[in-house]
């Protein structure tokens, strides 16, 4: 690598973080690209299933999704932060949190703008946002833009894929 390839690659990811902090959190929103991102925390499969739960491992592993309504998380009220239950980075905030009565636990802003990462998914007919934990890359839920002010955002997260801690 050359000293003007270091530079554009400095300039490029720099643009990813204002846009990220502009609220868009899009830095994965390529086709694909979420998914062959390398993520700071890795385990390999195997792993992965030591660590986690059947459910968790479906969920955050395999983009699998919880039956609603199935997470005591959906009614949970009191001041604290949800962390990622693979990899234990800070997602999202009961300040945040909302009930949009589908059974899933919702909120209208991650914890920080480096709490997530945003893929696109086809598993629908439609594409859909599809939201993964920044650091370890497992599979949270979906954004859609039906969600309440300020952000307008509706960050639908299976509840399995978080662990809550009060502060
Ligand atoms: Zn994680």
């Amino acid at each position: 690598m050359n000293r003007r390839h270091f530079i554009a690659g400095g300039v490029s990811l720099l643009a990813l973080g204002i846009a990220g902090k502009a609220g868009a959190f899009d830095v994965f929103t390529k086709k694909g690209e979420g998914k062959a991102k390398s993520f700071p925390y890795q385990l390999s499969d195997v792993e992965w299933k030591e660590k986690l739960s059947a459910e968790q491992y479906r969920v955050l592993r395999k983009a699998g999704t919880e039956r609603s309504g199935s997470s005591p998380h959906d009614k949970e009220k009191r001041e604290g932060v949800f962390h990622c239950a693979g990899c234990d980075h800070p997602l999202f905030a009961t300040a945040h949190k909302f009930d949009s009565g589908t059974g899933w636990p919702s909120f209208w802003q991650p914890y920080n703008d480096q709490s997530i990462g945003i893929s696109t998914d086809y598993v629908l007919v439609y594409p859909r946002a599809e939201e993964h934990c920044a650091n370890c890359g497992g599979h949270l839920g979906h954004i859609f833009d039906d969600g309440p002010k300020p952000t307008g955002k509706r960050h639908c997260i299976n509840g399995v894929a978080l662990k809550f801690k009060l502060t």
